[in-house]
């Protein structure tokens, strides 16, 4: 049974659930009932290959086939492998996300946003664009 990340956008429940795929449409939330949105992600079947590797974004290192992957986990028993809709990623990133808005409010910003207007106007420069990929930690 495929189970599915599914976000409740009301009271932010963030769990796995198995949802038949004729309710994905009309799944409910388990805590406030509400409806939720069922996340698919990919999962990883016969991975990683030389046409798709596998990067490791905390650690800098590219895996290109599943002995490679198999290896690393070996090696590091601890590592974990996370997809950027995990709750222990977003918890973490929310964290994070958190302690800068504090800094930025620190030296005198609404926020990290308005912050980075400032700078960006200061500098006049174009801000680099940042490219967004499924990079796992
Ligand atoms: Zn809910």
């Amino acid at each position: 049974m495929p189970l599915y990340d599914v976000d409740c956008p009301k009271c932010g429940l963030v769990e796995d659930m198995y949802v038949p795929l004729k309710d994905h449409r009309s799944a409910t939330c388990g805590s406030c009932e509400s409806k939720v949105k069922v996340l698919i992600r990919p999962v990883l079947t016969a991975g990683p290959l030389p046409s798709k590797p596998l990067k490791l974004g905390g650690a800098d290192i590219t895996l290109t086939s599943s002995s490679q992957l198999r290896e690393y986990k070996k090696k590091n028993p601890k590592a974990m492998f996370l997809n950027k809709n995990d709750k222990v990623w977003k918890d973490h990133y929310d964290e994070v996300r958190n302690k800068v808005e504090a800094s930025a409010k620190k030296r005198g910003f609404r926020d990290r946003q308005a912050e980075k207007e400032y700078k960006k106007k200061q500098k006049g420069l174009k801000q680099p664009t940042i490219k967004k990929s499924s990079k796992v930690a």
